[in-house]
């Protein structure tokens, strides 16, 4: 039976460690540690420690809707958070181009809002290029085709800035926290890793794109307004992502993450060119691949381990699949610990199950094993 001065440790400070923590310490738990691995937080390792993530309630799954719309709404409202939020909409769409499947998956996405009562006003309909001009007049490529909507509920947050916040929070709170510490967890998901990159902006450049919409051409890949302390403009283009498979079966992040795989920069200037196209040539900066934990079907894993190890209430919170940055402000509120137990199915423990050849709708193409490329 948990009660309030149990002793409570959370492994990893990353998005789901450190919302468990403020969450754990607002609900008056007294002894809580944290380990971090990394020697500061944002740590290095943590794939949330970035410049900025897209923030939106698309889910094909209403499940997710709802969870992203609490987390939005927190994002907009918490005095932690809101700094660190800019809710300059979502412009989601295909080019000419799309395959098929992306174009099945935004037409998921966008049914997966548009009846939503909190969506009412917020959503238009992106037919035209003149459509594009009406709601994001800097963005001036070609855009042919390109067919979407435009979301003005939603927009991204400054990663970084808001693990910095939520840290000093939970520090204040009386978390004790250990940096440059490590525990081993059990291991059922897949590493998988996607290129971020940015090109550097001058201060007139950037000012151009102030409160562009997060840009996200489902086939292509997606860019965010330039970041306003540093007119760095951070891009990702779409794909399945890399693994790094061990002989153990295992993927597990490399070592090293500071390059750009083979054809990723041509992908990232197919982006500028169709949105972009006067910085189609400009050098990619900061460009490094970042590692998220992936399941076979995408949903999170937060459950008790299964009593085959030798600790006791071992719980993990993993398998975030690579969208659970805007599930910041929530993600620590799911209440496994008070509970005992996990009842939401789709986030228990997954025996057995196989990532890297999960369909997912909205991830296209194969996924590369670094160990098929070239690196430079
Ligand atoms: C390329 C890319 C783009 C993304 N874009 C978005 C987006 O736009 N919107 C969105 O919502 N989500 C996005 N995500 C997903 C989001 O970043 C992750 O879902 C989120 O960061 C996962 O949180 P986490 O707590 O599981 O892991 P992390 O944030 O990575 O935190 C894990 C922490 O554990 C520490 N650690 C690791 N091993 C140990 C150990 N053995 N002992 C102690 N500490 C340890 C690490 O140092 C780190 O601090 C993206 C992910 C990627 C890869």
């Amino acid at each position: 039976m948990l009660t309030k001065d149990s002793s409570i440790l959370i492994v990893g400070g990353g998005i789901f460690g450190l919302s468990t923590a403020y969450h754990r310490a607002k609900a008056g738990y007294t002894k809580i540690t944290m380990l971090e691995k990394g020697d500061a937080i944002p740590s290095p390792l943590s794939a949330g420690n970035d410049l900025n993530k897209i923030v939106r309630a698309e889910y094909e799954d209403p499940f997710y809707a709802e969870l992203a719309l609490s987390a939005i709404e927190e994002l907009g409202s918490n005095p932690l958070f809101a700094p660190h939020y800019s809710q300059v909409g979502y412009l989601l769409g295909n080019s000419a181009a799309a395959p098929e499947k992306s174009k099945r998956s935004l037409a998921k996405s966008m049914a997966s809002i548009e009846r939503h009562p909190a969506f009412a006003t917020q959503i238009t309909a992106i037919n035209s290029r003149d459509d594009v001009h009406a709601v994001a007049s800097a963005l001036d490529g070609p855009m042919d085709e390109w067919t979407g909507y435009f979301n003005r509920l939603a927009g991204y947050a400054r990663a970084a800035d808001a693990l910095r916040s939520v840290y000093a929070a939970v520090k204040e709170m009386g978390v004790d926290v250990k940096l440059g510490r490590t525990a081993i967890i059990g291991q059922q998901i897949t590493a998988k890793s996607w290129l971020i990159t940015h090109i550097q902006l001058t201060p007139e450049e950037a000012a151009q794109l102030e409160g562009i919409p997060v840009t996200y051409s489902r086939d292509l890949g997606f860019f965010f307004e330039p970041d306003r302390k540093t007119g760095l403009l951070k891009i990702s283009p779409s794909g399945a992502g890399f693994t790094n498979h061990q002989e153990n079966g295992f993927s597990v992040p490399s070592e090293r993450n500071d390059f750009i795989p083979p054809g990723e920069e041509e992908a990232v200037r197919k982006i500028l060119r169709e949105h972009l196209p006067r910085f189609a040539d400009r050098p990619l900066v900061n460009s490094k691949i970042c590692w998220c934990a992936d399941t076979a079907d995408s949903e999170y894993i937060i459950d008790f381990v299964p009593g085959r190890l030798p600790w006791k209430d071992l719980a993990v919170a993993t398998g975030d699949s690579g969208h659970a940055f805007k599930m910041f402000p929530v993600a620590g509120v799911m209440d496994l610990l008070e509970k005992g137990k996990q009842d939401v199915e789709r986030w228990k423990w997954k025996e057995g199950s196989n990532a890297a050849t999960a369909e997912v709708s909205w991830r296209e193409g194969t996924t590369r094993d670094l160990s098929e490329l070239v690196l430079s």
